[in-house]
């Protein structure tokens, strides 16, 4: 129907005739001469229609935003003073001689160029239009652009792209299943997966030696700032490799991503280990773009008379520590009233701080509410943390882990609100990760899944596992974690050595995972892999806030899709035939008969 898309309309097609279809942009009604900027995926191009073809005047005098056309006229340059150099079709305009409505539109709920007006949810309402905005299209265009470089280099590598199911048995990745009940086993229920990880260890077990696969997880999950119940993963799995391979092979299909794609050079990823990116950052995705960083100063607090932080100096899973800001003492009391309230989100009770206006005066040049209870170690203090004129010290002081998230999350937040950042890509690696966490009711629980394989032999793991080390890595860019992976467990014994340990008895791990657990028996290879996000990868690439913005459906928040309505109710037959009976009172709720 098209000789061209808009966008591809230039000076070289001047006095050329071309056929374009696509939607109104915009109509303008010029005393006689009718301007249409039309639109496809490649971009808006001007056309003219004047009233000696009647007919096209006639069906371009009654377009109106968002009909869909198909014009037939003659490239010319735009008179001079009416070009517009910032549009790529910006020097030529094309005459019509044809203009048919190929569809009429009622008027959208939003106009593109306006969107921002509207809430997110009328966009996503009627997300079919708010993709035609160019900008959505470039981000979905280089979506597009990612998968094919990925996968280009992949196959390049040697690596298949097998296909794993769908519907399957759950596959723990730390969130709740998404379950589909059977009507053919009655009572029973498939499990959507968290991760094709099972399948891929077994396509190892198989011996396809290097998978790959761009696939749907799901997770259902609570409610937490930008995760989608379905993601899309690029999973990958190798035999016979070690953690350096992997490590290796996944880097470079990152940095030449980015070379492709957006033309950036990436250095090679310096790694560091769990233990410093926490005690320096006080997050296992360290954003390296920001110079700021934590100072242990347990030793110092000790020996104040100052319960807040001796309290937590002193036990052994507390912390305080500091960061400095340098310049910081300018910030208001407002705004570190703001932090206050900022650190309060992950649980610290409060947030001091001392600035230093003039640390030649000593005590005096200190201002800070804090100060006096720690005149001891103040000086030692500051040389600590290098402190000058004109900066602030924050401290945390609480329980470990609080520390480490509330005063991680001010690091990120003062990076942003300063805009401090030092690079624009600051990928890393973390490598030495925990086997296990413990939960506050001491019971532990995989930092990554139970597949992952240990640093140690399964006595030392059984020994002490709280301690134990996995072989697990990380790849973060900007404080975000772009992929993780392990090598796995192929060795029976110590994968029921890591069941045991996680209170999954000999029964249950051979009804959950028996066909693992068998496979490993047939000569398993030893073996490794990595999955990336990939919606969060196009989103860091991309520039985009969140992942909605990249993904083409999305769902809300609260995991429901405003277009279809999904998930929706189903009639009382369908419930029959899965021989499913909802409860009264919560519908959402059901029970098996
Ligand atoms: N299955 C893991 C995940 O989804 C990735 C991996 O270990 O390869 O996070």
């Amino acid at each position: 129907m098209r000789s061209h898309y808009c966008g591809q309309l230039n000076e070289t097609l001047v006095d050329q005739t071309v056929t374009v279809c696509g939607w109104v942009h915009r109509r303008r009604d010029h005393g006689g001469v009718i301007f249409l900027d039309m639109r496809d995926r490649d971009g808006v191009a001007q056309f003219v229609v004047d009233p000696d073809t009647a007919e096209a005047f006639a069906n371009a005098d009654r377009a109106r935003s968002e009909f869909v056309l198909r014009i037939t006229g003659r490239v010319r340059l735009r008179p001079e003073g009416t070009q517009n150099p910032n549009m790529p079709t910006g020097m030529i305009e094309v005459l019509a001689k044809d203009v048919e409505v190929l569809n009429t539109a009622v008027t959208p709920p939003f106009q593109l160029d306006e969107h921002g007006k509207v809430g997110e949810e009328v966009r996503l309402k009627h997300r079919y239009i708010d993709l035609r905005r160019p900008d959505m299209i470039d981000k979905l265009r280089l979506r597009s652009r990612i998968s094919h470089t990925v996968r280009a280099f992949l196959e390049n590598q040697g690596f298949l792209d097998i296909e794993t199911p769908v519907l399957t048995r759950a596959t723990p990745e730390g969130a709740r299943d998404y379950l589909v009940p059977s009507r053919t086993h009655a009572g029973s229920f498939f499990a959507l997966p968290q991760s094709p990880q099972l399948f891929k260890q077994l396509l190892m077990v198989a011996g396809f030696d290097r998978y790959y696969q761009i696939a749907k997880c799901f997770r259902d999950e609570d409610l937490r700032a930008d995760r989608q119940p379905e993601f899309t993963q690029i999973d990958i799995e190798a035999s016979f490799v070690e953690e350096d391979d992997i490590m290796a092979i996944t880097e470079s299909m990152i940095r030449q991503l980015f070379k492709e794609v957006l033309d950036v050079e990436l250095a090679a990823f310096p790694r560091m280990t769990w233990q410093e990116a926490m005690d320096r950052f006080g997050s296992d995705k360290p954003d390296l773009r920001i110079p700021l960083e934590l100072t242990n100063v347990d030793d110092l607090m000790q020996q104040v008379d100052f319960k807040v932080f001796s309290g937590p100096a002193n036990a052994a899973d507390g912390r305080v520590a500091a960061l400095k800001v340098s310049g910081g003492a300018s910030l208001s009391r407002k705004e570190i009233d703001e932090y206050t309230k900022f650190v309060g989100i992950y649980g610290a009770k409060g947030l001091a701080w001392i600035k230093v206006n003039e640390r030649a005066k000593g005590l005096d040049g200190l201002q800070s509410p804090i100060v006096k209870f720690m005149e001891n170690v103040v000086e030692e203090l500051l040389d600590r943390v290098d402190a000058k004129d004109g900066d602030i010290i924050f401290f945390g002081a609480d329980k470990t882990r609080i520390v480490n998230e509330a005063i991680g999350a001010l690091r990120v937040k003062l990076g942003a609100d300063l805009d401090l950042y030092t690079q624009a890509w600051a990928p890393l690696w973390v490598v030495d990760f925990p086997m296990f966490e413990e939960d506050d009711n001491g019971r532990l629980s995989p930092l990554h899944h139970p597949f992952t394989a240990p640093s140690c032999s399964p006595e030392a793991l059984k020994n002490d596992p709280a301690n134990a080390l996995s072989r697990a890595y990380d790849m973060v860019l900007n404080g975000t974690e772009l992929g993780g992976g392990s090598i796995r467990i192929h060795d029976q014994t110590m994968q029921r050595t890591v069941f045991d340990i996680l209170g999954i008895g000999e029964e249950e791990a051979q009804e959950k995972f028996g066909f693992l657990l068998d496979a490993l028996q047939y000569g398993a290879p030893p073996h490794g892999g990595l999955a990336f996000g990939l919606d969060r990868l196009v989103m860091l690439m991309a520039g985009a806030k969140t992942i909605r913005e990249v993904i083409a459906f999305p769902k809300t928040q609260s995991a429901a899709c405003l277009m279809t309505d999904a998930p929706g109710e189903v009639s009382s037959e369908q419930l029959k035939d899965l021989n499913i009976r909802l409860r009264q009172k919560a519908k959402a709720d059901t029970t098996v008969e």
